[in-house]
């Protein structure tokens, strides 16, 4: 006797309807009670899975996403290190990682409001994606804290980036609805491989050099650039 399944379940396909739409469809086959041995038949049944993978989505989306600022969180970050590394060691390439922490926040939500301040992240955000390459990459680190990494790029080439981002900040106030807002950031910044070649090590030295950058008065990057 041949071995026939009871029940086949297809991969998950997508179909576009021709209003364009488009609907996530699911099929299996439940087999039919043969009426001989030969005959195998399949009674086969598609749903629309549209709503449960857009949710699907919409979680992937916010488990690796920061939902205010819309950049990658934490989680994407200690990935996206880990394997830049590897592309590094493999190619013979350095790699930076800046942590960014903005200046006295604190006050900025104090003086103008927390939804003043969470615009004021989302707006230093756009900054930071707009000063990078595109294969560096942005991630809020946490609260007010942010990290770019950059692929391919030694310490002196990392310090020119975080001091121009720095620039970038301290000279244009962030335009939110509600009216002009200034702020400053220090940058701690770290090399692989000099600093080390782990994510948890890279992330360590850059903020050790970011607790020097506040130390130092703020509103600077360290190492200092000589
Ligand atoms: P420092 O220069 O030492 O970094 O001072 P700071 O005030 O920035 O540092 P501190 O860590 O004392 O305060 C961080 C502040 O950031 C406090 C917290 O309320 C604010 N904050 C963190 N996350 C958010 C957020 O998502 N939205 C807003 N509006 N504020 C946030
Ligand atoms: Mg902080
Ligand atoms: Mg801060």
């Amino acid at each position: 006797m041949r071995e026939v399944p009871d029940m086949i379940s297809l991969p998950d396909y997508r179909l576009i309807l021709s209003d364009g739409s488009m609907k996530w469809v699911q099929t299996k086959g439940y087999r039919i009670e043969p009426a001989n041995h030969n005959d195998d038949r399949y009674a086969w049944v598609s749903t629309d899975i549209s709503e449960r993978k857009s949710n699907e989505q919409n979680l992937n989306y916010l488990a690796n996403h920061d939902p205010l600022t819309g950049l990658r969180n934490r989680l994407q970050l200690a990935e996206r290190v880990e394997s830049e590394i590897v592309r590094s060691k493999r190619h013979g390439h350095s790699l930076a990682l800046l942590i960014i922490d903005v200046d006295h926040f604190k006050s900025v939500n104090d003086c103008y409001g927390h939804m003043a301040g969470d615009l004021a992240l989302c707006a230093l955000a756009a900054v930071l994606k707009e000063q990078i390459r595109s294969i560096d990459s942005a991630f809020r680190y946490g609260g007010e804290e942010f990290v770019v990494i950059l692929p391919e790029e030694s310490l002196e080439q990392a310090l020119q980036v975080a001091e121009r981002i720095r620039l970038r900040v301290s000279a244009q106030p962030l335009q939110l609805e509600s009216g002009d807002v200034n702020i400053t950031v220090s940058i701690g910044v770290s090399v692989y491989p000099e600093d080390g070649d782990g994510y948890n090590r890279l992330v360590r030295v850059a903020d050790d050099h970011l607790l020097n950058a506040k130390r130092q008065g703020r509103n600077c990057v360290q190492p200092a650039y000589d």
